[in-house]
């Protein structure tokens, strides 16, 4: 009998899952696979609650729908894979590609061990439509820009979607202790295969058409909400593609979708740019390290007095999300108006998102701080105040998070120090003259440009 491994990482699914559907056919009829979940430190440890436990119940809803086999075990995944080979006899271990830096050398250090016993790591697939490396422009060399490779990524296309595989045998293996989700966690998407379809049907019963009318409206719930499932693999990209036609509102979300795999693909060739800027002319840009702590603090906690910025804190610590507009406003925040670095708010970002993805995350805070790819140009800084008025003109997401503000009228809802009635009871006056740290944002930008 053939005993092959299916290694999950960020694949929980069954459905269109090419590793997984190699796994099956390499055991062959009669045969078994072990599914293999390895919780690995270096990705566990710097996880928030929402992170963790959205990550469990992934795990919970994989182990469900294949009958309670999904194999836990603890440690480095070189020691862990190798060791659970060499248990079951397993010749080939299965996995979907990792193309992110620590995964990608992961992945080369198992292969490694598997090799010096005789062992071969299969690498099959992507998290991504197009594999991060696979579009180049006519040179041969990576793009750096968004929309030529968006032309190039759709004139390459990608594979159809693959059915789950049929009947098979997984084996029957002994778990280590189940990690645990903190009782911290906040309130959490629903996790798994199923609940991303729901969500996914949901989204494109109706919502989608009117995507790019209300996309970039914060109180309008008007986005998929389906970037945690893919980043945890719960669902292909392939698949929702396959499911696109050709409306406005389905071509700018295509192009979103499109945007997941370019900054996957720059990651991929520049793997120095989860911390170092792109840009090197943008690169040692002066920031704030002397007795910042307060100010970073009253970021996270959602007490800046600027209601659009809190309100987008406290959601993504409650809810592991934020809208994207949002996030780019705390992001431009952070680095413009607190002139503190971008990888400290990257950070806080990826202890907390559920959908928490080193690519689109450390290049979403780039491109706001203007050191990455197609970056927004550093001198156009956000008002919070006048982006809070366009994007969520009646209130209804900053009072959503912000309670302080129940009676703050709409006039006043995004700059209530200005309410004649008196600033709102319990909620922090303004922490800084957002138009004071522009001009200091504006002369820090002038030095390196300067340099
Ligand atoms: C500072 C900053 C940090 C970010 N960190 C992350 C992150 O860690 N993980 C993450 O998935 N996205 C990140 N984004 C991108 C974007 O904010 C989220 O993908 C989006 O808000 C998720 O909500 P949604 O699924 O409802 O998106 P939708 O609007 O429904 O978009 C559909 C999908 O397209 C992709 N997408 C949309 N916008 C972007 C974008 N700008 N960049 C890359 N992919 C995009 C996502 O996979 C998303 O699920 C970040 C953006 C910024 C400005």
């Amino acid at each position: 009998m053939t005993t092959t491994i299916i290694w999950f990482r960020r694949d929980l699914r069954l459905v269109d899952h090419p590793a997984l559907t190699e796994a099956v056919q390499a055991a062959g009829p009669g045969g078994e696979v072990v599914a293999l979940f390895c919780v690995d430190d270096h990705l566990w440890g710097p996880a928030g609650a929402n992170r963790r436990a959205f990550l469990v119940g992934c795990l919970r809803a994989l182990d469900e729908s294949i009958g309670g086999r999904l194999v836990v075990r603890w440690g480095d995944p070189a020691a862990v894979v190798a060791s659970v080979a060499a248990e079951v006899g397993a010749r080939e271990v299965f996995v979907t590609g990792d193309f992110a830096p620590y995964g990608a050398l992961r992945d080369e250090r198992v292969a490694a061990v598997l090799r010096e016993a005789d062992r071969t790591l299969v690498r099959v697939g992507s998290p991504y439509a197009v594999a991060p490396g696979s579009v180049l422009n006519g040179s041969g060399l990576p793009y750096k820009v968004f929309t030529p490779f968006f032309k190039a990524w759709m004139s390459h296309g990608w594979a159809e979607a693959l059915p789950a595989p049929g009947a098979l045998q997984w084996a029957a293996l002994s778990s280590e202790q189940w990690p645990v989700a903190a009782a911290s966690a906040g309130h959490l998407p629903e996790p798994g295969e199923a609940a991303a379809w729901a969500r996914a049907n949901r989204f494109y019963g109706e919502p989608l058409a009117a995507y790019d009318e209300q996309r970039n409206h914060p109180g309008a719930e008007a986005t998929s909400g389906l970037a945690p499932y893919l980043k945890w693999g719960c669902l292909h990209p392939r698949q929702l593609l396959a499911e696109l036609g050709s409306s406005r509102a389905e071509a700018v979300f295509r192009s979103e979708l499109g945007w997941r795999e370019f900054y996957a693909d720059v990651l991929h060739h520049r793997p120095d740019t989860v911390r170092s800027a792109f840009n090197p002319a943008m690169a040692g840009m002066e920031v704030d390290v002397v007795d910042t702590d307060g100010l970073f603090q009253a970021w996270c906690d959602g007490r800046t007095g600027f209601p659009i910025v809190d309100a987008g804190m406290r959601q993504l610590v409650a809810e592991g999300f934020m809208h994207n507009r949002v996030r780019m406003l705390v992001a431009s925040f952070l680095v413009k108006d607190l002139h503190l670095d971008w990888t400290r708010g990257a950070r806080f970002f990826m202890e907390h998102l559920t959908d928490g993805d080193v690519a689109s995350n450390q290049h979403g805070w780039q491109w706001v701080a203007g050191t990455g790819t197609d970056a927004s140009p550093y001198f156009r800084i956000f008002n919070p105040v006048t982006q809070g008025e366009r994007f969520d003109p009646g209130g209804v997401y900053v009072r959503r998070w912000v309670p302080e503000l129940a009676a703050v009228g709409d006039r006043y809802v995004h700059h209530p120090w200005d309410d004649p009635a008196g600033a709102p009871p319990g909620y922090p006056a303004p922490m800084v003259d957002h138009a004071e740290e522009r001009v200091e944002a504006l002369r820090r930008y002038a030095v390196t440009r300067g340099r």
